[in-house]
């Protein structure tokens, strides 16, 4: 039995995080399909279980590390807390680089597309502009049933899921050749040479490595069912709203008889987002219709330099503050960076069996990973910030301009992943435009 574990939660205003995840389920949802077992605590209370790689949690990030680590040949299992499919306070707004990086089949799961986008300044200076050809810019999936489908997907690469199963605290050991036990609530511990921290915002993986962040913001968003013709006005198009907060925005994104409606801002601004959230479900004529969710949930976006990894744990996802410092996007951060890290936990497992029980040799194969993070998605961020940061500064100029023609499609270019914000600011004008917008 390790002597410590790992400190059990973030500092205590983090505690406070408003988007405890639910485990209500979406209508519709279906079961996971799979080819392993999905376990409960129960059983795994009396077993002693050693695994090559060990993932915490099953959104995007986790079941695309599983996935990856499980396709390299890797015994991996995934320990998620929720009953699946769980809710997540989310928008589902799939960009560009998400589908190009999710690796399922969407077609059963996108419950609808947009090729028309409206833009406003707190509700007013409506420009709406629409794709003339049959490509749609965004896709929109219901969380749970997008998670429910990575997840299926990683079973079938052959790694085994253990749902209601919450992991408290983590610690290394040098005995045995290396590994990390992992402490979870009503169950004996379990042993991996790799563990995958992919257990979101608030999630105890992110604590143990050190995970720092500079930016945390929080999202309110609900689910609302409408009338049919409500939902046709609706069909195809979606609304982004540069909020009165400052770096804040909304959104509504058409999902058939549902919209989802939020808001994303600094969570110190937290009482003035809650009172634009209520204004903009007020001005689209929604504050009596019936919501199937209504929650908050933070997002935190990592300092520069923040670890990506300690000893055998790596972080991945929303836990390493991997997302869009503007747009807040975080679903195609979060498979990227968790295929990385399966793919760097399946490289590990591979040197350790190589060297018998002089274990080091794993470590030094988990060093690609903070190295590929930085090298991929780290330019992605820096630019982010950047954008977030003239956005702030002058909303009315930034909705200037992305009104006009010339700016609209490149924005519209970067939704569909056809360029990144990085390569934009590599612009000598593109740059020198923004930095003067942010001073
Ligand atoms: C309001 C809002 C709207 C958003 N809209 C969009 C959008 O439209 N498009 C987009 O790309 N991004 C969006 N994002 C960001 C996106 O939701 C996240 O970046 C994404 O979910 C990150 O995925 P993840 O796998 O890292 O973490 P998560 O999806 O949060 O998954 C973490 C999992 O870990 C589990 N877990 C937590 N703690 C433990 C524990 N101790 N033990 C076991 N399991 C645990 C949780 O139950 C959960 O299933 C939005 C965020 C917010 C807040």
């Amino acid at each position: 039995m390790p002597a410590s574990w790992a400190a059990a939660s973030r500092c205590a205003d983090e505690m406070a995080d408003p988007g405890a995840v639910s485990d209500a389920l979406v209508p519709g949802s279906g079961k996971v399909a799979g080819s392993a077992e999905i376990a409960d605590a129960a059983q795994l209370a009396g077993a002693a279980e050693i695994y090559d790689v060990l993932v915490v949690g099953a959104g995007p990030a986790g079941s695309g590390a599983a996935r990856a680590a499980a396709a390299g040949g890797a015994r991996v299992c995934v320990l998620e807390r929720s009953a699946m499919p769980r809710y997540k306070t989310c928008g589902g707004g799939l960009v560009g680089l998400s589908t190009d990086h999710v690796g399922i089949d969407l077609s059963g799961l996108v419950r609808s597309t947009v090729s028309e986008l409206t833009i406003t300044l707190d509700g007013r200076y409506e420009v709406s502009r629409h794709r003339r050809d049959a490509h749609p810019w965004l896709s929109m999936v219901m969380r749970s049933e997008l998670d429910a489908a990575l997840l299926a997907a990683a079973q079938t690469a052959g790694a085994s899921v253990r749902t209601g199963v919450q992991v408290l605290g983590l610690e290394e050991s040098a005995a045995d050749g290396g590994f990390v036990a992992v402490r979870v609530r009503d169950g004996r511990d379990l042993r991996a040479r790799v563990v995958i921290g992919a257990d979101g915002t608030s999630g105890r993986c992110g604590t143990y490595v050190g995970v720092h962040c500079d930016q945390v913001d929080v999202g309110l968003e609900g689910e609302f069912v409408v009338e049919r013709a409500v939902a046709d006005r609706w069909a195809g198009r979606m609304l982004l709203d540069w909020g009165p907060v400052p770096g804040s925005y909304g959104w509504v994104f058409p999902k058939g008889r549902v919209l989802t409606v939020g808001v994303i801002g600094d969570r110190s601004r937290g009482g003035e987002l809650r009172g634009y959230y209520r204004r903009l479900v007020e001005r689209l004529g929604l504050t009596d219709a019936p919501r199937e969710h209504d929650s908050g949930h933070l997002t935190r976006v990592r300092a520069a330099g923040s670890p990506l990894r300690r000893g055998r744990v790596l972080v991945a996802g929303d836990a390493a503050g991997l997302l869009d410092p503007w747009t807040r996007e975080g679903i195609s951060f979060a498979l990227r960076s968790g295929r990385l890290a399966g793919e760097a936990a399946v490289a590990a497992v591979a040197a350790q069996r190589g060297a018998g029980s002089a274990g080091s040799a794993g470590l030094t194969a988990l060093d690609g990973y903070p190295a590929k993070v930085e090298r991929i998605l780290g330019p992605e961020m820096v630019a982010g910030a950047e954008v977030l940061a003239a956005f702030t500064r002058r909303p009315v100029v930034m909705h200037a301009l992305l009104s006009s023609p010339g700016t609209f499609g490149l924005f519209t270019r970067l939704i569909e992943g056809r360029t990144t914000i990085a390569r934009q600011l590599r612009r000598p004008g593109v740059r020198a435009a923004v930095v003067a917008l942010a001073r």
